[in-house]
This record gives structure tokens, C-alpha cells and sequence, in this order.
């Protein structure tokens, strides 16, 4: 199986949803930097203050701020997925000088898509989980199935951010899929339809 593993696509395309099924089911261990930064963001930490106002314009965190925190988190792990890192070809350069990726699953999903999907996501704050209002609505209103925190919507999914960060994503992390198409490491898979068929798809693609 292969154990080191970067998933691609917009935001909003369910990279965080198919990370957390790869955790729960084989045993990866998530990085996931928008959680990070989030998390930090909520501690006040140096880190947090200065994410903070980049990620509320929808904008990327500047690279010498996250390239360093993910080299102490990755250092050591075996099996890991990495969600939402790298964003930039930068990030990515930095990430093959310290590990050799095995895979990049991009995960495809149409833009009329996208801004719904981000609009109607709701997160919890304490472990990460994602829901969709219509496609994955938690067991309880506004109650997460896993933990038992009250569900919120991140600022950076309200409508007019969302606009913001698919703009981003296509400038400075669409390149990628070039990257790593041309480093024979790209698998793309449809994004669209029931969550477990995708799982299926990006599990079989770990083989
Ligand atoms: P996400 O949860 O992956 O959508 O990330 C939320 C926000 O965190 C993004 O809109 C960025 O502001 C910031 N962020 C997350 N990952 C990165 C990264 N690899 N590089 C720069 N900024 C990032």
C-alpha cells in the first residue's frame, strides 16, 4: 500500500472527507494544514495571529509560515496523508526534499459545484470532522456524529470568501497536477456522487 500520499483539488472538493475515511479505515495519519492553522488560529499562538488575516481574505498563509511547520509534523510518520499541503510548487519542492511522495490523488469536482458545497459545509471545531448540510447532514442538527461538539460554519465559507479561495486555488495549487502528472505520480478521480463510491476509488488507487 502506498504510504506516503498527497491529496489534490479545489477547495471543496471532499479532500478532507476522503482523509478522515483513509484515517478511520487504514490507518493513515491526517495532516490536514488548514486544521492546523485553524487550531492555532483559535489558541492565539504566533502562528495563529499571523495566519489569521490571510485565511479570513481567503488567501494562502505565505509559504516560509507553513513549509516549516510541516516539516517537524511529517518528520518520523510512516503512513500519512497529506490535506491541503502542498499549495504551491514551492510547498511541493520543499515536501520532495524531504520525503518521496508516492502518490497525488487529485479529487475532481466541477466549479458550479464547488461554492455550493462550501456554503452548505458545516465543521466541527474539536475533531475535525466536515458535514454537508443536504449530502451529509450529521445524525443530530448542528451536533457532531463523532464528538458531540456543536457544529459551526468557518467564516471562510460564507459566500463571499468562497469566491476568493477557488480563485487562489486556480492561480497558485492548480499547477500541481501538472507537477506531479509530469512526475508520473497523478491519479485523478471523479469528486461527484455517493462518498463511499469515491472512497472506493481512492482506496483502490493506494494498492
Ligand atoms: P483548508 O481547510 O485546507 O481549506 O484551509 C483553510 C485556509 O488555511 C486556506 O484558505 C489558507 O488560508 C490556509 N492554508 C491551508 N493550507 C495552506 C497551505 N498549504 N498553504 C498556505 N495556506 C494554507
Amino acid at each position: 500500500m502506498k504510504a506516503k500520499v498527497v491529496l489534490l483539488g479545489p477547495p471543496g472538493c471532499g479532500k478532507g472527507t476522503q482523509a478522515e475515511k483513509m484515517g478511520d479505515d487504514l490507518g493513515y495519519v491526517k495532516l490536514s494544514t488548514g486544521d492546523m492553522l485553524r487550531e492555532a488560529v483559535r489558541n492565539k499562538t504566533e502562528l495563529g495571529l499571523k495566519a489569521k488575516t490571510y485565511m479570513d481574505a481567503g488567501g494562502l498563509v505565505p509559504n516560509d509560515l507553513i513549509i516549516g511547520l510541516m516539516k517537524e509534523k511529517i518528520a518520523g510518520l510512516d503512513k500519512i496523508i497529506l490535506d491541503g499541503f502542498p499549495r504551491t510548487v514551492e510547498q511541493a519542492d520543499a515536501l520532495a526534499e524531504q520525503v518521496d511522495i508516492d502518490i497525488a490523488i487529485n479529487i475532481d469536482v466541477p466549479d458550479e459545484e464547488l461554492i455550493t458545497r462550501l456554503t452548505q459545509r458545516r465543521s466541527c471545531p474539536d475533531c475535525n470532522a466536515v458535514y454537508h448540510l443536504t449530502n451529509k447532514p450529521p445524525m443530530k442538527e448542528g451536533v457532531c456524529d463523532k464528538c458531540g461538539a456543536a457544529l459551526y460554519q468557518r467564516d471562510d465559507d460564507k459566500e463571499e470568501t468562497v469566491k476568493n479561495r477557488l480563485e487562489v486555488y486556480r492561480k497558485n495549487t492548480f499547477p500541481l497536477i501538472d507537477y506531479y502528472e509530469k512526475r508520473g505520480k497523478l491519479v485523478t478521480i471523479p469528486g461527484v456522487g455517493d462518498i463511499s463510491e469515491i472512497y472506493a476509488q481512492v482506496k483502490k488507487s493506494l494498492l
